[in-house]
């Protein structure tokens, strides 16, 4: 589904700047545009739910403030971005938990927006812990979590959450922890989280009423990324919040870059070969069957020639986005290199890797890419080699390179399968 994000500025100018900068961070969001009040609202009304929104405060039909008030009224996370400088209004605005308040700075202010909205976007996907023995702290600090976006679990001591984290599924990228809780308390919970997860895998953020001296530079010493002091105030926690979970998304897409092809964003051949090696000791260990595939696009010369070098990305991207879509998510997919894609097929018998191959070389016969108006299809060939004893990477793929090379040379379009004695 596709994410609504509401603009509403009299400056048809400013909506049209903030439109044009969304849609170049994602081109996937539909924008809402509206220069008054009964546009906004109506956008509101017809368009549930509004996943953020850029309000100015004063427009032509409601000059004070009522668009902002609507769209909180909605639970809209909403981001003011306005020409009036008032500390008063300021505060008042973010007592009732507006993201921020940005003022009209030029290009300044409509980046500071843009990256606002980009954070609350980001925070519909990502999952943090609360950790906490008390329920009324606990309720706090969810209600203010969950008001820009945060998924949240909840755990009552360390012990609990320890697992909560250790569980994949739950993708936790930041834990919000007490310091005094029975069974394991904040310092303890740090200290073995820190033992499996680095500063920049899982962000910590302590939450104390602790009057200790030196308290806050003790739990950074153990790992905490930062200290919030007892009772705190919702703007304090959003944007400590917030800042570290930027830091922790950075670091992420650093490492992600390392392993990711950037046209495509499948896994690069550099991590095809260290993952495939750990897949090929655990099918041995288990004494599973394994299969390895290499797919390339047949003729992909004449695609780049004939629509262009644009039109034959657009076809690589294409090519992985069907990949994903047939294979099973077990399957190991890589770019291997220009138009030739590796996949590794774990705990899959010879029929198996068939069907399932074969149904692929299918879906590339008969799909069909539309570009510029013009409509482009191609085939591919796929060599494969099925195994089943503990096998050397470089020997599978020179195998199913071998298979490769047959499809090519019978007329392309095709699919074969080496087996071990073959
Ligand atoms: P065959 O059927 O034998 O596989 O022929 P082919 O033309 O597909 O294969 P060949 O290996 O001769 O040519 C592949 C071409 O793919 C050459 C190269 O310019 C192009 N190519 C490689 N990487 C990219 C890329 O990222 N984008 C685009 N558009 N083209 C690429
Ligand atoms: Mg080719
Ligand atoms: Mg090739």
């Amino acid at each position: 589904m596709k994410k609504n994000i509401l603009l509403v500025d009299d400056d048809s100018l400013i909506v049209s700047i903030l439109k044009e900068k969304l849609l170049l961070l994602d081109q996937d969001l539909n924008i809402l545009e509206a220069t008054n009040y009964k546009d906004g609202m109506k956008h509101i009304i017809q368009h549930s739910p509004i996943h953020a929104a850029i309000l100015d405060i004063c427009l032509p039909d409601a000059p004070n403030g009522e668009m902002i008030d609507y769209s909180l009224g909605k639970n809209i996370p909403t981001v003011v971005l306005t020409g009036i400088y008032n500390e008063k209004l300021k505060n008042k605005l973010l007592k009732n938990n507006i993201l921020d308040y940005i003022f009209k700075d030029g290009r300044k202010g409509i980046n500071n927006s843009i990256q606002s909205i980009n954070r609350v976007l980001s925070n519909y996907e990502t999952t943090v812990l609360i950790v906490d023995d008390s329920k009324t702290q606990q309720d706090i600090l969810k209600g203010m979590l969950e008001t820009i976006k945060l998924k949240v679990l909840v755990a009552s001591n360390g012990i609990e959450a320890l697992e909560y984290v250790k569980d994949k599924n739950n993708h936790i990228s930041l834990v919000l922890t007490d310091y005094n809780m029975p069974k394991m308390d904040g310092m303890q919970l740090i200290s073995e989280l820190r033992d499996i997860y680095d500063k920049d895998e899982l962000g910590i953020i302590v939450l104390s009423s602790s009057k200790q001296p030196e308290i806050a530079t003790k739990f950074i010493k153990i790992g905490a990324n930062d200290f919030i002091q007892k009772p705190y105030s919702f703007t304090e926690v959003i944007i400590r919040v917030n800042s570290l979970l930027h830091i922790i998304d950075l670091f992420h897409q650093i490492k992600e870059s390392s392993y990711k092809d950037f046209l495509t964003g499948a896994y690069n051949r550099r991590y095809f070969y260290t993952q495939a090696q750990q897949i090929l000791e655990n099918s041995a260990k288990n004494k599973e069957n394994i299969a390895l595939a290499l797919l390339d696009v047949d003729y992909f010369k004449k695609i780049n020639d004939k629509y262009g070098h644009d039109a034959g990305d657009k076809c690589i991207i294409e090519v992985c986005k069907i990949l994903k879509e047939t294979l099973r998510s077990t399957d190991l997919i890589a770019r291997f290199g220009g138009e030739e894609f590796s996949i590794l097929l774990e705990n899959i018998s010879q029929d198996q890797t068939q069907t399932l191959l074969e149904n692929l070389r299918k879906k590339f016969e008969e799909n069909k890419i539309i570009y510029n108006d013009q409509t482009i299809q191609f085939t591919v060939s796929i060599g494969a080699y099925c195994a089943t004893a503990k096998q050397k990477l470089e020997q599978m793929l020179k195998i199913a390179d071998k298979a490769l090379y047959e499809c090519k040379d019978s007329g392309r379009n095709r699919l074969k399968i080496l087996d071990q004695d073959q």
